[in-house]
């Protein structure tokens, strides 16, 4: 029997248990996936707290996976054996709700079909994906490399092409962590007027080195009225998870502008009606993206040279490379590099 090593969840907030398990087969419309890295996102931990709708353990987490395609499902045209992949937040649709017929595949309502809680992720040495989830990946990018750009890198390039941001506008990163360092080059390379906010002065070099034309301390100053003055933010890229400093940069926002909601506060937002209406102002969440959003977002990293800084830990350090993640003490992303 073949053999495969996977870290699972089997009780809620249970330990990241190494475990080995038979390889499973593929079946239709789906390939199996040999996992040449998966990066630790803060999402991990609904699959680690079983916190998401649905969810049944054991259940093995991951949703920034780069591999190869290592056997094809009967029926599956278009994906050879061999052919690099990366799988994301994003997995796979039905086609036939409601919200498919619409066009709207990232909504799908059958699963829900969310990589590494409707069905096995990344943190393994094989995984099975719908092909509907399925991204090219280029060769100029590393597993490692590429990784991180299969949810942080797709949420903020995804959500900053999808804007209404134009070339020469104000917009602003809220957080330098894992989102936030690659939004803050993502936005510098897509041509917009980018100033990186932050906590403490010591990320002042950090924003410049990653294209920020401006950094902000929000320790020293208070970024909304910074971003007033300076005529007000098109977009606020919302990358942090304190709802009130969050709810703070409304006031940031010039006309028309918006919050782009992209980090999870556990407690919700508080803004001002008036803060709104007068300038026509409006809070707006993302989610990531689908696998041609995810497949754009390594081509135009290619092209630019935008880049996750990662730390790199083999699979049977994911306990530890979820608690570095969750700690918030990572520089930025950490990322899982299976052993072959
Ligand atoms: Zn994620
Ligand atoms: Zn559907």
């Amino acid at each position: 029997m073949a053999t495969m090593r996977v870290v699972q969840v089997s009780t809620p907030n249970g330990p990241l248990e190494l475990v080995e398990r038979e390889r499973p087969e593929p079946g239709p419309d789906t390939v199996r996936v040999a996992v040449d890295a998966c990066g630790v996102c803060h999402s991990d931990s609904l699959t680690r707290m079983a916190a998401y709708p649905g969810i049944k353990l054991p259940r093995v987490p991951g949703h920034e996976v780069i591999g190869r395609v290592d056997a094809v499902g009967p029926s599956v045209e278009g994906w050879a054996v061999g052919q690099r992949v990366g799988v994301g937040w994003h997995g796979g649709y039905c086609s036939r709700c409601d919200p498919c017929r619409h066009g709207q595949f990232f909504a799908c309502v059958t699963g829900p079909p969310v990589t590494g809680i409707a069905h096995d992720g990344g943190y393994g040495e094989y995984m099975i994906a719908p092909i509907t989830s399925l991204a090219r990946v280029p060769d100029a990018l590393s597993a490692t490399d590429a990784a991180p750009l299969m949810c942080a890198g797709v949420t903020t390039f995804n959500a900053l092409r999808n804007s209404g941001a134009r070339s020469g506008d104000l917009v602003a990163v809220h957080g330098l962590g894992g989102l936030g360092h690659l939004g803050v080059q993502f936005a510098a390379k897509m041509g917009f007027h980018t100033v990186a906010v932050a906590r403490g002065a010591d990320k002042a070099a950090l924003a410049t080195s990653l294209g920020a034309d401006r950094y902000i301390d929000s320790t020293a100053e208070d970024p909304a009225a910074a971003l007033a003055a300076m005529g007000g933010a098109r977009i606020v890229l919302a990358t942090i998870t304190d709802n009130a400093a969050m709810s703070a940069m409304v006031g940031g926002l010039g006309i028309g502008g918006s919050l782009m909601v992209l980090g999870a506060p556990f407690e919700p937002l508080a803004v001002s009606a008036l803060a709104l209406i007068g300038a026509r102002r409006s809070v707006q969440g993302w989610y990531s993206g689908m696998s041609i959003d995810s497949e754009e977002t390594l081509a135009f990293s290619v092209r630019t040279g935008v880049r996750s800084m990662n730390e790199v830990l083999p699979l049977a350090q994911a306990a530890e490379g979820y608690d570095r993640m969750m700690s918030g003490k990572a520089r930025f992303r950490v990322v899982l590099k299976m052993a072959r």
